[in-house]
């Protein structure tokens, strides 16, 4: 069968070659060679989070990055004020609350981005924060949070550490891990990476360390101390998902080479030509342009179309693969995602498809 014009917000579609490099042969995950690739993927990641801290690759899908910034850093009782715009905010919350933290959930509306004065509002009212927990690129939304603002009222207004999915963000869009003052950058491979799911990656600051130190959430396969531990010996503690990693090496590799600048630019630009696109058939953009993602974007339908009908013909029809709407917003949009590698002519195909199917069931 023909391979699908895969335009969800991830998994993103990988090249040839990065296919043919996960049909490698498996190798010794605790001798040199592997100590070899784990060092360069360290330091390639390092360079594209803007970050000196530690990080990590744990073998998990970017939830698991997500429960291993809480496990290691509150305990049962802390105050968290949990930020969220949306699907993935909300699963935050309720990552901290099954941990049994204090939850505080500061809530905007779908299509909306977290209003930085609201932030700081909730940090006065309340001096015990431990931590905030904030999602820089809401996927069900397709609205990109004013993260660097919001960084500096955290960081003003409380002793908060400041804990980010950066899963559907990071390698895409600009996050400047240490610039902002950003304690826990929670990623996965699957998204901006171009690598299959399977690898969650998280930076690690030197006072979220402080905070590891009083840390008493359970904790065992996602204890980060076990992966420093490991990572001094050039081992991962657990059997990794090694051909993953094989693709994440070389598409790290292709990254440093192409210049993380210019990798964030071809998103802005692929993003703009998105919502261009998608005017020129008369729809709307579910957020403000300002607010909009660089990674997804998420499109208004008329009021009488079903959007899940229009997402099932789409694909029936074009073999096109759009994301349609999460939660509240099921129905009422269909979301493009342009992650990673892809042309304008895949997003040409799913306006033009987009549109043909609207004026069919219309
Ligand atoms: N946060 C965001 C912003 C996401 O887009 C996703 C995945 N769509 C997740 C968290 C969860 O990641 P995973 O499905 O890899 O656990």
């Amino acid at each position: 069968m023909e391979d699908s014009n895969l335009r969800i917000p991830g998994p993103v579609p990988l090249p040839k070659d990065t296919l043919e490099i996960m049909s490698r042969q498996m190798i010794n995950h605790r001798g040199l060679e592997y100590a070899m690739m784990l060092e360069e993927m360290s330091s390639n990641l390092k360079s594209v989070l803007m970050t000196k801290s530690d990080v990590y690759f744990i073998t998990a899908s970017g939830t698991g990055a997500m429960e291993s910034a809480i496990v290691n850093t509150t305990s049962p009782g802390d105050d968290i004020l949990s930020i969220s715009i949306g699907w993935f905010g909300q699963r935050f919350g309720d990552i901290s609350d099954a941990y049994g933290c204090k939850t505080t959930r500061l809530e905007f509306q779908s299509g909306e981005p977290a209003d930085p004065e609201k932030v700081k509002k909730e940090l006065l009212k309340n001096k015990n924060y431990k931590a905030v927990l904030i999602t820089h690129n809401e996927s069900s939304s397709g609205v990109r949070n004013p993260l660097r603002e919001i960084c500096e009222v955290i960081k003003n207004n409380s002793n908060a550490l400041i804990l980010v999915d950066a899963v559907s963000s990071a390698a895409g869009t600009r996050i400047s891990t240490d610039g902002w003052g950003i304690d826990i950058v929670a990623t996965a491979s699957q998204k901006s990476w171009i690598a299959p799911p399977g690898i969650a990656m998280i930076s690690f600051s030197e006072k979220a360390w402080k905070a590891y130190e009083s840390s008493s959430s359970p904790k065992y396969y996602y204890d980060v101390k076990q992966y420093k531990d490991y990572l001094e010996i050039g081992q991962p503690p657990f059997t990794p998902a090694l051909s993953t990693m094989f693709a994440l090496q070389y598409s790290l590799n292709r990254m440093i080479e192409e210049g993380i600048e210019n990798i964030f630019e071809k998103h802005s630009e692929i993003a703009k030509f998105t919502r261009t696109k998608a005017n020129d058939i008369g729809l709307q953009i579910l957020p403000k342009e300002e607010f909009a993602s660089d990674t997804v974007t998420a499109i208004k339908l008329p009021e009488n179309i079903d959007g899940k009908k229009l997402v099932n013909e789409i694909k029936e029809n074009y073999n096109i693969v759009l994301g349609g709407g999460q939660q509240k917003l099921a129905g009422k949009i269909v979301r493009i995602g342009h992650m990673g590698w892809v042309e304008k002519k895949d997003i040409e195909d799913s306006i033009n498809a987009l549109k043909e199917t609207l004026d069919k069931i219309n």
